[in-house]
């Protein structure tokens, strides 16, 4: 949104799906005018979203799709016909993150853009680095946005190792959700897919008829690290404010912010701390 805004097009904010968390298909389709350019869908917590079905509105409206690929790095997405590809190389052109906390972490802030397009791929070398395709020339507004070479140096070491860091936390999350399986008030993460569809960048429960405000504190007083991701929705914030949205287009949302409660999750969780941490959750909730 931030980006959209930066470039002075309009940012119109969808709801979401409660199930994965991520964008409401039906949504986009109510919120298309002929005044629409792009998609922007996030993979959020580590979770395609319903690409097929976001490229077939594209093509019906002569649309672009710009991935949000922050969160979801490595994972697989899957197609009706069982074929599979790498989230961020299904829109036009996909961004990623490699900020510390991220599933591919570099040691300070960087990111990469994807896309198969050579003639835009050109295109993005020159603006990322001052609007520049010969030396000096600045043939149009570009930004500095080069990936030092510390941080490039960090990333060539760790990007051999993005499978295994997905499986670690992989392995996490199905131990989580082993631990809270049929629970009456936990929600856990749902994969839509093979494991690999999943790289949990978050691990995100929903608690259902139960004090999450009171379970987040139980276990922040545990000394446990948990979080809610997000606690504001995006067409709640100031920056985004806007009379255009109506807090009817986001039931699913709304609901979702007060529900939502994120685990630790990276890839040094022990047996032992994720036992601690189960162990917490399901002594508030008996
Ligand atoms: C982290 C994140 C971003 C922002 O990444 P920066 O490196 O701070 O620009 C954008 N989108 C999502 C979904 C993220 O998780």
């Amino acid at each position: 949104v931030e980006v959209i805004a930066l470039l002075q097009l309009t940012p119109v904010l969808v709801d979401v799906d409660a199930d994965t968390f991520n964008i409401s298909i039906e949504s986009i389709k109510k919120a298309i005018t002929p005044k629409t350019k792009a998609i922007v869908p996030v993979h959020l917590f580590g979770q395609a979203a319903d690409m097929e079905a976001i490229m077939a509105l594209a093509k019906e409206h002569n649309l672009y799709v710009i991935e949000d690929n922050a969160q979801a790095i490595g994972a697989n997405y899957t197609y009706a016909d069982g074929s599979k590809v790498k989230v961020g190389v299904i829109g036009h052109a996909a961004s990623t993150s490699f900020f510390p906390s991220k599933n591919l972490g570099c040691y300070g802030d960087g990111g990469a853009i994807f896309t198969n397009d050579d003639a835009l791929a050109h295109t993005l070398r020159g603006i990322v680095n001052h609007g520049m395709y010969v030396r000096y020339h600045h043939d149009v507004v570009g930004v500095n946005s080069r990936l030092d070479s510390v941080q490039a140096a960090v990333l060539n070491a760790k990007l051999p190792l993005l499978d295994s860091y997905n499986d670690a936390r992989q392995t996490t999350a199905e131990k989580y959700s082993a631990a809270f399986a049929n629970h009456p008030n936990i929600i856990t993460p749902i994969v839509k897919g093979d494991r690999d569809s999943h790289v949990f960048h978050q691990y995100t429960l929903r608690i259902i008829d139960a004090d999450r405000d009171a379970l987040m504190q139980h276990l922040l007083d545990k000394g446990i690290p948990c979080a809610i991701y997000y606690p504001i929705a995006l067409h709640k914030q100031k920056a985004y404010a806007d009379e255009r949205y109506n807090e009817a287009d986001f039931p699913v949302t709304n609901q979702l912010v007060k529900e939502v409660l994120s685990l630790p999750m990276h890839t040094e969780l022990d047996d032992e701390q994720i036992q601690f941490i189960t162990d917490s959750v399901l002594e508030f909730l008996k």
